[in-house]
């Protein structure tokens, strides 16, 4: 066998994104690519601010100095206009020395694993879930156990309890959330920390919650992202400027450890060895430097917030059922009928392009990525009710 038997399990598990890529190609060759909607990926199509053309611009003209290895956290000062704006946002004295620059949330969420895990020990994340979180966990050793959330994608405390044990080392959640767009309110994250304190006091060693906040500045009408870390002590943020500022190629992202968390140091000197030793060495440098003058910046959300409205009008005439999304940029609607690769299959039919709930761990429903131009919602509206239709018959 060339390779490992479990990536080749791996591969076979994370084929819908690619299977969905796959006919993405085949049908823009056969029909053009203007006649095909493809809602499958999360690659943000609005531009960044314009003051990053300026920021990128000023710092690349600066003193030549800056492309040399670095400490493996990151510059001191990235970090403290990191640690700054996470102060603000989650109300708590975050410092420097307790954010790690990474390469995206991807390599933050790797870090902080590599850092915490010992062997089979239990990763809880809540479904639907971003798809990679089971791979991030198994590169660590660790396993990944999932629990639902309710009928509105809330948090299901009662099953989460349930759900945890003695090697229950972690829960990850992720608001705004891909693929249902839910926000978690300020009383559920209270829940929640209490639950987690609770559950780490009986245990005898604390339950980590890892919050994945790719998304925090994409909300709409009014939405704030509640903060966490006056929640639960245990606690860290991994987040990117991936969705926020539109540069997922960039690969720029940190993790911020709650100052209250205990054994701070002794986690971020572990975070920072495994940033060395993934082979990161450290997150892009120029990158670092650009957004140490980006904080606090986004992109227009309202380019999101039309695009949201416009896909939300166009479902709602054909008949489907969905929760508007308070965040991020996806739509998670219910399958017109039970099984949802069958009906992603009658969406191809019309040149549409979804992910099945099933490759999310919630069969049922399917996935639509709206950070896509006006007219591919707009030029999609037929197809979305022809597929309805079919579905009924
Ligand atoms: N977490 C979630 C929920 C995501 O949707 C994504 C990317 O789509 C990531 C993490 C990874 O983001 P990054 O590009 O910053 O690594």
């Amino acid at each position: 066998m060339p390779i490992s038997k479990n990536v080749k399990a791996c591969l076979s598990a994370s084929s819908w994104i690619r299977k969905m890529f796959e006919e993405g190609a085949r049908l823009r060759a056969a029909h053009g690519a203007s006649n095909v909607f493809d809602f499958s990926l999360g690659n943000p199509n609005v531009p960044p601010p314009e003051r990053f053309k300026k920021v990128l611009a000023d710092v690349s003209a600066g003193p030549d100095t800056g492309h040399g290895y670095m400490p493996n956290a990151g510059y001191p000062e990235t970090r403290q206009a990191v640690a700054d704006q996470v102060s603000m946002e989650q109300q708590a004295e975050v410092s420097a020395d307790g954010v790690l620059m990474t390469c995206g949330a991807a390599g933050g969420l790797n870090v902080i694993l590599k850092a915490i895990l010992d062997p089979g020990d239990i990763v809880v994340g809540l479904a639907p879930f971003f798809v990679e979180y089971r791979f991030y966990t198994e590169n660590h050793g660790g396993c990944f156990k999932t629990v639902q959330t309710g009928a509105e994608f809330d948090i299901d405390l009662a099953a989460l309890e349930q759900a945890m044990d003695k090697k229950t080392r972690a829960v990850i959640i992720n608001s705004p959330n891909n693929p249902t767009g839910a926000v978690y309110s300020a009383q559920t994250l209270e829940h929640l920390g209490s639950l987690l304190s609770e559950k780490s006091r009986e245990h005898g060693r604390p339950i980590y919650l890892i919050s994945d906040e790719p998304y925090r500045d994409i909300v709409y009408d009014g939405t704030v992202v509640p903060p966490l870390f006056p929640a639960y002590e245990n606690s860290l943020v991994v987040s990117s400027y991936s969705k926020t500022l539109s540069l997922p190629g960039e690969r720029i992202g940190f993790v911020a450890v709650n100052p209250a968390t205990a054994c701070r140091r002794e986690l971020v000197d572990a975070m920072t060895f495994a940033n060395r030793v993934l082979g990161f060495v450290n997150a892009p440098a120029l990158m670092q430097r650009v957004i140490t003058f980006m904080q606090g910046q986004h992109v227009d959300i309202g380019e999101y917030a039309r695009k949201r409205d416009l896909l939300c009008d166009l479902l709602a005439d054909a008949g489907y059922d969905f929760i508007k999304p308070a965040g991020a940029f996806y739509l998670f609607p219910k399958s017109p009928q039970a099984d949802d690769v069958a009906f992603v299959k009658i969406l191809q039919e019309q040149r549409i392009l979804a992910v099945p709930g099933v490759g999310f761990g919630r069969p049922g429903h399917f996935r639509l990525a709206f950070c896509v131009e006006d007219d591919t919602i707009k030029n999609a509206a037929p197809g979305f009710a022809r597929a309805m239709a079919e579905a009924r018959h």
